[in-house]
């Protein structure tokens, strides 16, 4: 049997779960208007049917002033109950379970109506809450039970109550946000009341047939929280009050220790659950960075915990569970977290969906249907649109040849996989090179195609995805062969001095500036080495798990300079751009904005920075400046006649990411 751990069915006592796979909760966008809970319960159906044992809603609110967002989703009402049964019904039709997440956002709530314990404004968010009197309080738990009993009555396998992360339990628990003198705050003992409260009332009124999942913060990752000892007294008071399962919670929102991104080394929390094993009998789960079967076995081989959450993971692949149970993991498209598609959308008020797999949370809308005429199709170009689009269109039945001059698929995944914090980018080309061969595209490598071959080669239809160009910089001493380009460094890796500026500061050049500063190998595979750089006290002796950030000498001394005004990285993504100024903050880089670049000679870069002119020292140049599209061949081809389409960085270079390169290469896949 493929992981057996993994596929051990879990006894709950009432309920027997097929296997140790929680798809933690994960807000889509969706779960906000009812008109969108049929394209709602397709998602949790299509993920159903991929086998994982349990699935948890996004949160919804107990209540109005428990919203994260004004007339964001909420269980308050019998009217209300129509639309959840829609999901249930569709995930019981494929035979899975699921419960709903009641999350209270407390302060976190992004509306003027919000309550907390204390009338303390959270740093995240601009809306100061009101705090709960000692009668809100008690009705604030009654909306938690009113809302399991809803929840119950609409067909769900239970809920879990959302108790970490710095929403509004969490607030009850720390001391941080919880200044009261009554019966809810104070010691640590009456702090921990509410959720205590919260959990035994709804067990009374949900009987013993419903699953009641915890979420537990076990590290708080912010001052004021609460110590190793507090926490495994709060979580044996709430196994007796009835929880079936305690789920990890790590970080609060507001934590300035990266829990979540790429960068994170895999499983690199599972310790924390691992260490409240034999504090409780009921089944812990172990989250954060758990994205593929081995990491997941291992967890449970290991003994750190009875069950593994994925969330993101099961948005990338909806037969995750399937695909690993019939020993086809290499078949997984996996995770990067990169929060490109996912968190990032939330954060902008956008729907969810995945950047590898832009089908996330669009099933009804974006099918790959067998196609009704069979055509045969050049694709050109596989980077991340060649290879997405060449893929689909295969498994629509199309003849397919996908050309490429370099001698490996994967365009600039190529280069991206070789940032500290970026080898994931690794799966996502293991994943299209088995997806292309299933698919049956014949895939030529090493080989420039031009407009005189693909003219003979009798196609229907050419996409050209031939990518990008990097942008060229001029001024005096730019043509200095000590002045590189970004793919002399990280693809022919071209010797690089000890002092280095780097011209442009989008996203490229930060990965640059990483590439320059970190010691290989990359902190993201050493759980250990990761948590001293950020400051996480793996022993829990500190509260909260803080502890001093040590991170190592960098390994270079890196100027990173922009054009602009203003803080460079100013405009990378909402929630990974800030794990990136902290990371070379801490490494020292020097991040520069209104400079002007005057000339390289041996002395190093002559600039002006903000006008004043200034010497940066430097041995070498980077140049990351942007990019150009390389559509010289869609161009003539479109002169010849021929039928064309132009995807990806060919199409449009500026503001390209690999999201937009994948996403515009399905959809245009699925429509030929
Ligand atoms: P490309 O990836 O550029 O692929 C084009 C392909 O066409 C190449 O393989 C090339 O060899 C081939 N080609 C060109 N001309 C011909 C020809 N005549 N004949 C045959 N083949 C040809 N994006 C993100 O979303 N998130 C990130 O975190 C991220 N990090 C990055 C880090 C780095 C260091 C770099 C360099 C890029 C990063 N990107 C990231 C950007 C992302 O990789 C690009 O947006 C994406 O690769 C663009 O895809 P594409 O298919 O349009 O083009
Ligand atoms: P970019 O984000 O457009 O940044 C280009 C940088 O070069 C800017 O700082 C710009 O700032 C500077 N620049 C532009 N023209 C210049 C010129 N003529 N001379 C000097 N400087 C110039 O492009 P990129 O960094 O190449 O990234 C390409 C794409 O890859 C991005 O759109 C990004 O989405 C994607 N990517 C994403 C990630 C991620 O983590 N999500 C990581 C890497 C790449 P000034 O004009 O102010 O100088
Ligand atoms: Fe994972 Fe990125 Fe997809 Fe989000 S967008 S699910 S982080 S691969």
């Amino acid at each position: 049997m493929n992981y057996p751990n993994l596929f051990a069915p879990l006894d709950l006592g009432h309920v027997t779960l097929p296997n140790r796979i929680l798809m933690g909760s994960m807000h889509t966008g969706l779960e906000d208007k009812a008109s969108d809970y049929d394209k709602l319960a397709a998602y949790f159906a299509e993920r159903a049917r991929g086998g994982v044992g349990l699935m948890v809603t996004g949160g919804i609110s107990p209540s109005i002033e428990g919203w994260l967002k004004p007339f964001g989703g909420r269980l308050t009402m019998p009217w209300h109950k129509p639309r959840h049964r829609k999901l249930t019904g569709a995930v019981h039709a494929e035979g899975g379970r699921i419960c709903l997440q009641i999350l209270h956002a407390g302060r976190y709530g992004y509306h003027p109506l919000s309550v907390a314990p204390s009338r303390i404004k959270s740093p995240i968010t601009p809306f100061t809450p009101r705090a709960l009197s000692a009668r809100g309080v008690e009705r604030t738990i009654g909306d938690f039970v009113r809302c399991a009993r809803l929840a119950q009555d609409a067909g769900y396998d239970g809920i879990e109550v959302m108790g970490s992360e710095g929403y509004l339990i969490n607030e009850f628990i720390a001391a941080r946000t919880n200044r009261r003198s009554d019966a809810w705050g104070g010691d640590a003992a009456r702090r921990m009341r509410f959720p205590v409260e919260i959990v035994r009332r709804t067990r009374e009124a949900v009987g013993h047939d419903f699953i009641i999942i915890y979420r537990l913060s076990m590290l708080d990752l912010v001052e004021g929280g609460q110590d190793w000892n507090e926490i495994a007294t709060l979580a044996r008071a709430i196994e007796a009050a009835g929880a079936s399962i305690i789920n990890t919670g790590i970080g609060w929102h507001e934590a300035r220790i990266p829990t979540i991104v790429t960068s994170v080394p895999r499983a690199g929390f599972a310790w924390v659950t691992q260490k409240l094993k034999g504090e409780v009998a009921i089944p812990l789960v172990a989250t954060n960075r758990i994205n593929m079967p081995d990491v997941a076995e291992r967890i449970l081989a290991g003994g750190e915990a009875d069950m593994v959450s994925m969330a993101r993971p099961l948005l990338a692949d909806p037969a995750w569970a399937n695909k690993a149970k019939a020993g086809r993991s290499e078949r997984i498209n996996t995770c990067i977290a990169c929060n490109q598609a996912c968190l990032d959308h939330v954060f902008q008020n956008k729907r969810a969906s995945c950047l590898v797999n832009p089908r996330a949370c669009h099933e009804t809308e974006l099918e790959v249907e067998p196609a009704g005429v069979r055509k045969w199709i050049a694709v050109v170009g596989a980077g991340p649109a060649g290879m997405a689009c060449a893929s689909t269109l295969g498994e629509r039945g199309h003849a397919v040849t996908l050309i490429d001059q370099a001698g490996e698929i994967g365009g600039q995944f190529n280069y991206a996989k070789r940032i500290p914090g970026k080898e994931e980018f690794h799966e996502t080309l293991r994943y299209f090179r088995h997806r292309l061969a299933d698919t049956g595209v014949d895939v030529r490598l090493g080989h420039a195609a031009d407009a005189a071959s693909l003219r003979a080669g009798g196609y229907d239809e050419v996409v050209i995805a031939t990518g990008i160009t990097p942008r060229q910089v001029s001024f005096p001493g730019s043509d200095d062969p000590r002045v590189l380009g970004y793919l002399d460094v990280l693809a022919r890796q071209r010797p690089v001095g000890a002092r280095v500026a780097i011209i442009g500061a989008g996203g490229i050049g930060f990965d640059v500036a990483e590439f320059l500063v970190e010691h290989a190998p990359s902190p993201t595979t050493d759980v250990a080495r990761w948590t001293r750089e950020w400051g996480v006290d793996m022993q829990l002796r500190q509260r909260s798990g803080l502890q001093p950030a040590q991170p190592e000498a960098p390994a270079r001394q890196v100027w990173l300079l922009q054009r602009s005004e203003g803080r460079p990285g100013a405009r990378l993504n909402k929630t990974t751009g800030w794990v990136h100024r902290a990371t070379l903050k801490a490494k020292r880089v020097a991040m520069l904005g209104k400079v002007g670049y005057e000339r390289f000679d041996d002395q190093g870069l002559h600039v002006t920075i903000d006008g004043k002119p200034q010497l940066l020292p430097v041995d070498n140049v980077v140049v990351c400046a942007g990019q150009e599209p390389n559509r010289r061949l869609a161009d003539e081809l479109i002169a010849a006649g021929m039928k064309v389409h132009v995807i990806g960085g060919a199409d449009v270079a500026a503001e390209l990411d690999a999201k937009r390169a994948i996403d515009q290469g399905t959809r245009l896949a699925s429509v030929i």
